[in-house]
C-alpha cells in the first residue's frame, strides 16, 4: 500500500480534522432547519470567496458539474467563444460545443489567452465567453478583469471557472463582471471532493434558456434555495455539505484577506525554490497574465523523466503534467489549509529528488523558500 502522508496536489487537498469530524455523524433531514442553516451560512461565506452579492448555489457534483450547469443553463443554442490555454479551458470548450455553436480560441497550454481573437469573436456575435481563471494544468492565472470588460462591452455573458482560485486567490466576480462563476469543493476551500458552487448574475438570469437540464436546472436550485428553510431541489450529498460548511466556517475565522495573503506567501516561497534550483517556470506570461498563486508548474529539467515518483517514496504526493504535458512538467499544489511546514517538507523532498536524478547545479531551494516564509 502507498504510504502517502501529505497531498500537495492542486486538489484534492488535505482536510483539516474539524472538517473530517463534521462529516462523521448520523443522517439529518435535508428539508429540516439544521441543513437549511448550514446551507445559508455556507452561502454567506461563499459570497465573500467569490466577491459577489449575487446568489450562490451548492450543487452535488464535482467542479465539472458546476461547469456543465453554467453552460447548459445559459448557453444552450447560443454562440459561445471559449478561451483555451490548458486542460480545463479545453473542458469548458467541449461542454460549450455540446450545448451551442462554440468557437475555440486556442493558445498553447501555459501561454496567455488571445484577447485580440476574443474581441474578434465578440464582434462576430459571440453571446457567451468561457475562461478558466486559474488554469491548473499549466499554473497560469488568466486575465479575468480584462475578459469581463470585453464581454460587457459586447453584451455577452462571461462564464468563469474559478475552481482553483475561489477561496485561495483574489476573485472579484461583481467588480470584474463575471456572470457565472464556479468553484469546486476539494481545492482552495479545503473541503471534501464532490461539491461545486456557482454564482449567477441578474444578467444571466434574464437570459436563462428554456431547454434546461433536469438535475442541474439552476432555476430549480433557486426556487428551492428561496424556501424556508433553505433547500436543494433533490437530495443533496448531505455529509459533504456538512464538511464544506465546516471548511467555510474556518475560512470565515481566517478572513479572506488573510487567506489570500497566505496563499500568495506559500506560492511565492515555492517560486523562490524553483529559481534557486535553477529550473524554469512552465507558464510564459504577458502583461495580462500571472503565475498561479495556488499551483506552481515547473518545466521538467533536461534528461529527467520523473520527479514525483521519488517524492512519493518520501510520503509526499505532487502532480505531474496532464495529457501532452506528461513528463514535461511537474506541479506543486499550495492551496487550502496549506502552511509553511508542509511547503518546506515538500520542497526538501523535491530538492532531494532533483539531486538524485542528477540534475546539475541544484541550489538550495529550501533555504530560498524559508527566506520568503520567514524573512
Ligand atoms: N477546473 C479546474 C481549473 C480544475 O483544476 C479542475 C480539476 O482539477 C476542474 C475544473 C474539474 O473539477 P472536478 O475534477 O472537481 O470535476
Amino acid at each position: 500500500m502507498e504510504d502517502v502522508r501529505l497531498l500537495m496536489l492542486p486538489g484534492p487537498v488535505p482536510l483539516p480534522e474539524r472538517v473530517c469530524q463534521a462529516m462523521m455523524r448520523q443522517a439529518i433531514n435535508h428539508r429540516g432547519p439544521e441543513f437549511g442553516a448550514a446551507y445559508t451560512e455556507s452561502v454567506a461565506v461563499l459570497k465573500e470567496c467569490f466577491g459577489t452579492e449575487n446568489e450562490v448555489f451548492i450543487l452535488s457534483g464535482s467542479g465539472t458539474a458546476g461547469m456543465d450547469a453554467a453552460i447548459s443553463n445559459f448557453g444552450k443554442g447560443k454562440k459561445i467563444a471559449s478561451l483555451v490555454n490548458g486542460k480545463f479551458g479545453d473542458r469548458l470548450y467541449q461542454i460549450a460545443a455540446r450545448n451551442g455553436d462554440a468557437t475555440e480560441i486556442a493558445s498553447e497550454w501555459g501561454t496567455p489567452v488571445d484577447l485580440a481573437a476574443l474581441e474578434e469573436a465578440l464582434e462576430n456575435g459571440a453571446e457567451m465567453v468561457t475562461m478558466v481563471h486559474n488554469e491548473t494544468s499549466a499554473g497560469i492565472l488568466n486575465p479575468a478583469k480584462e475578459v469581463g470588460r470585453l464581454a460587457r462591452k459586447h453584451d455577452a455573458l462571461f462564464v468563469m471557472d474559478g475552481v482553483t482560485s475561489v477561496g485561495g486567490d483574489e476573485v472579484l466576480v461583481d467588480e470584474w463582471g463575471v456572470d457565472v462563476a464556479i468553484v469546486g469543493s476539494q481545492k482552495c476551500l479545503a473541503a471534501p471532493a464532490g461539491l461545486a458552487a456557482v454564482t449567477v448574475s441578474d444578467r444571466a438570469w434574464d437570459r436563462i434558456v428554456e431547454d434546461r437540464p433536469f438535475y442541474l436546472d439552476l432555476a430549480a436550485c433557486r426556487k428551492s434555495a428561496h424556501k424556508e428553510p433553505m433547500q436543494t431541489p433533490y437530495t443533496p450529498a448531505v455529509p459533504l455539505f456538512l464538511g464544506l460548511h465546516e471548511a467555510l466556517m474556518m475560512i470565515k475565522e481566517e478572513g479572506m484577506e488573510a487567506r489570500v495573503a497566505r496563499h500568495r506567501r506559500m506560492s511565492a516561497s515555492v517560486r523562490a525554490a524553483v529559481a534557486a534550483w535553477g529550473l524554469e517556470m512552465f507558464p510564459q506570461l504577458d502583461e495580462h497574465s500571472a503565475y498561479s498563486n495556488t499551483v506552481t508548474a515547473v518545466r521538467m529539467p533536461e534528461g529527467v523523466a520523473d520527479v514525483g515518483g521519488r517524492v512519493k517514496q518520501m510520503g509526499i504526493e505532487i502532480a505531474g503534467g496532464q495529457d501532452h504535458l506528461k513528463g514535461k512538467i511537474f506541479r506543486i499544489g499550495s492551496m487550502g489549509a496549506v502552511s509553511a511546514p508542509e511547503i518546506l517538507a515538500t520542497l526538501a523532498a523535491v530538492q532531494h529528488a532533483l539531486r538524485k536524478a542528477g540534475v546539475a547545479g541544484v541550489g538550495d531551494g529550501v533555504e530560498a523558500a524559508a527566506e520568503v516564509l520567514n524573512p
